[in-house]
């Protein structure tokens, strides 16, 4: 019990004690077992694994709240959990009590009739790991099993809890702490077995997926998703597929034999019962650049594809490359669904997995065998010319990128990505929380030099501006874009799409009273028509509304659950970079009922000043130097163009770049490295780091003079008739 405070697990006995005493409470707290997760969507009132049910359909049977009544949706309430980091948790809802995550993998559980805590586990991260997070330390939620509650923690951990009281049952280790890996992931619980795999493929680990005992943490099975650099037997269940496919798809050298090839298992998973197969999504290569990963150039099989093993054993079934030799962390890690359509021959139904991943295209398997049905593209893209007959990319040479900066669509980020995508059965739509945010992809001549925690293979300065100008600045802007689609698998096309005036929006949930809930980046939390896109209610949820939303009954009333908070990997766009600055707000659990009147409390704004802290310093050589440093060393925490995203620190107006002594200490000297800002001593030289130093503050005057002209633009526009 040394990871809770002794009160606090003083006021969760007490907590369950009163609960018990109510009547109304369960006996037993999270009785979850394989009968009621295969029944799952025959129980809408609960919501009882990350995706709503195995199929991870996020479609929920409650229809109480409906288009005829939406309107009245209110807030029942909140519930503050006390982080300015990024939360992407979906909240999981069994008799009666809720069970969800916050940054630093700290887990709650709630009364989910009145948002009245329980009890809190905080697994007391050392904070260093966040350096090795790519995209801000997340959580996407729990699993729960006979009576225990189970978390992926950040650095690693897999950890069972004692859900009537958040007690620690069991802990351990599942990767190697000192490599760069990192859990966001939610759990899933198949058959008695926790499935849960990592993530840290931009920092260069191997990736695989782990099969623990619920009851004891034992490990069962574990799948590799790509060879080890000798191409030898692992002893895991990996073995003969990595022997038989895998293997033939790789050379021998280049830069996957030490940094571990990629193909992390970071999010989805789903469970096939028909087929009694686990489906899961690997992720990207590790570097991106397949000409410095692999000098054999190959298919780099498991990467970027979806891979489907024997539930019991993670014996190999099959799989599909969505991104053959993936270049562009096109991860294929997106949410798998699975759904009965009506393709086969005479109208009958055919079992198919379903997954929008990074690249850009919609795809349709067959369950069963992996087979490729169809696909098409979902977003703009111009990477590729389209899919050949087995599904495999048609690619556009220029995509293969050298030197020169090619700006591809997607990029990085993708055309979705984590944000969970929802299936109507009654509909057969699937609905996309897609978005356009292109990037400049070039390879890195100096690759071989740097010694780094991101090391892509790619030249992470490119094709941005030195000088952001006014016009430039806009002309960024108006390349992001988000969308929530209703997209027709069967047909290959978009039923409606909603257009969205920012990227990087919410998860969806589907319900059977024909809605949509989506949130979005700016906080609106909206509700549309299913068949027509038509938006019925929106609340403003007061901070960025990312994760997928959730639903529930208690006594006969229908709740809808979202868990809020500004964060994640938006920072590698500069997210908001090009509007206005969005600063860091506490997350929360809001959760609406019908005729509800609750409000979400205003969120303590503190915004650091936005002036620059020093004068410009530096002549057009060490500009230039620290451009290029800024960019390979700190944009994918602080920002590209030194313009953060709000989670982290914006160095622009941060004190510590007035004084040259203290920005030594704290980049090289590693003095915040209890707070994740680990030292940089090993890339950046003092000269190099005060270069660094020089752009920021360069940065910060030019922000500021763009800041006040655009201030002056939109008083001119107010005065304008
Ligand atoms: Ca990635």
């Amino acid at each position: 019990m040394s990871s809770m405070r002794p009160y606090r697990l003083f006021i969760s006995l007490i907590s369950a004690l009163i609960l018990a005493s109510c009547g109304s409470e369960p006996a037993k707290f999270a009785d979850v077992d394989s009968q009621r997760l295969l029944n799952a969507a025959a129980t809408p009132e609960e919501w009882l694994t990350y995706g709503g049910t195995y199929d991870e359909q996020r479609h929920s049977g409650l229809d109480q709240i409906n288009a005829d009544n939406v309107a009245q949706l209110g807030v029942a309430w909140t519930y503050d959990l006390a982080t300015e980091r990024g939360v992407e948790s979906t909240p999981i809802v069994v008799d009666g009590v809720m069970y969800v995550t916050s940054a630093w993998s700290v887990v709650y559980a709630l009364d989910a009739k009145t948002g009245k805590e329980l009890w809190l586990y905080n697994p007391n991260v050392d904070k260093a790991v966040g350096a090795k997070a790519c995209c801000d330390v997340v959580n996407r939620g729990v699993a729960v099993w006979k009576g225990k509650v189970y978390v992926g923690v950040i650095d690693g951990r897999l950890e069972a809890l004692d859900a009537a009281t958040g007690e620690l049952a069991w802990s351990t280790i599942t990767v190697d702490q000192s490599k760069p890996y990192t859990i966001t992931g939610a759990p899933r619980v198949v058959k008695g077995n926790v499935l849960i795999g990592n993530g840290g493929a931009e920092l260069g680990v191997r990736g695989y997926l782990s099969a623990y005992s619920a009851a004891t943490g034992d490990l069962v099975w574990r799948f590799y998703t790509v060879p080890n650099p000798n191409k030898q037997p692992d002893g895991a269940i990996s073995d003969s597929a990595l022997k038989d496919i895998g293997n033939l798809t790789w050379g021998d050298e280049g830069a996957w034999t030490t940094d571990g090839g990629g193909g992390t298992v970071w999010d989805s998973i789903a469970y096939d019962d028909v087929n009694d197969s686990v489906i899961f999504g690997v992720g990207n290569g590790s570097p991106w650049n397949r000409d410095v990963r692999d000098t054999g150039k190959g298919d780099n099989l498991f990467l970027s594809s979806i891979v489907a093993v024997d539930a019991a054993t993670g014996a190999y079934k099959w799989h599909f490359q969505t991104t053959p030799g993936d270049n562009w962390d096109y991860t294929a890690t997106q949410t798998i669904i699975l759904a009965d359509l009506p393709i086969g021959a005479g109208g009958a139904t055919r079992r198919v997995a379903m997954q929008a991943p990074k690249n850009g295209f919609y795809y349709l398997l067959d369950a069963a065998t992996g087979k490729f049905i169809s696909g098409e593209a979902f977003v703009p893209q111009n990477w590729a010319q389209g899919l050949d007959v087995n599904g495999r990319p048609i690619e556009n040479p220029e995509a293969r990128y050298g030197e020169t900066p090619f700006m591809q669509n997607p990029g990085p980020l993708g055309a979705h990505n984590w944000q969970p995508m929802a299936f109507n059965p009654e509909l057969n739509l699937a609905y996309i929380p897609a978005q356009e945010i292109p990037d400049f992809y070039a390879s890195d001549s100096l690759f071989e030099d740097r010694i780094q925690s991101w090391n892509t293979g790619t030249n992470l300065a490119a094709g941005l501006p030195m000088d952001l100008d006014l016009a430039t600045a806009m002309a960024l802007r108006a390349t992001l874009k988000g969308r929530l689609i209703a997209w027709d698998p069967i047909t290959q096309s978009a039923r409606w799409s909603v257009e969205h005036s920012n990227a990087w929006n919410g998860g969806v949930l589907s319900t059977a009273g024909g809605l949509v809930f989506q949130g979005r980046l700016e906080g609106e939390f909206a509700a549309y028509n299913a068949v027509t896109g038509e938006k019925l209610w929106h609340q403003n949820v007061k901070s960025g509304a990312a994760s997928g939303p959730g639903t529930y009954e208690i006594n006969g009333e229908q709740y809808v659950t979202i868990t809020t908070g500004w964060g994640s990997a938006y920072a590698l766009a500069g997210g908001s970079a090009y509007d206005q600055p969005v600063p860091p707000i506490v997350g929360k659990v809001v959760t609406f009922k019908l005729g509800a009147t609750g409000t979400i409390p205003d969120p303590n704004l503190v915004m650091a000043p936005r002036t620059p802290k020093a004068d410009r310093f530096g002549d057009q050589e060490m500009i230039q130097l620290g451009f290029d440093k800024y960019h390979f060393n700190c944009r994918v925490c602080h920002g590209p163009l030194a313009i953060s995203s709000g989670v982290l620190p914006d160095l622009r107006w941060s004190p510590i770049s007035a004084n040259a002594d203290v920005w030594q200490s704290i980049v090289l000297g590693g003095a915040l490295s209890a707070n994740g800002m680990v030292s940089f001593a090993d890339t950046l030289s003092p000269s190099e780091a005060e270069a660094v130093r020089a752009y920021v503050i360069k940065q910060a005057h030019d922000g500021a003079a763009l800041e006040a002209e655009v201030a002056a633009l939109m008083a001119a526009q107010v005065a304008t008739p």
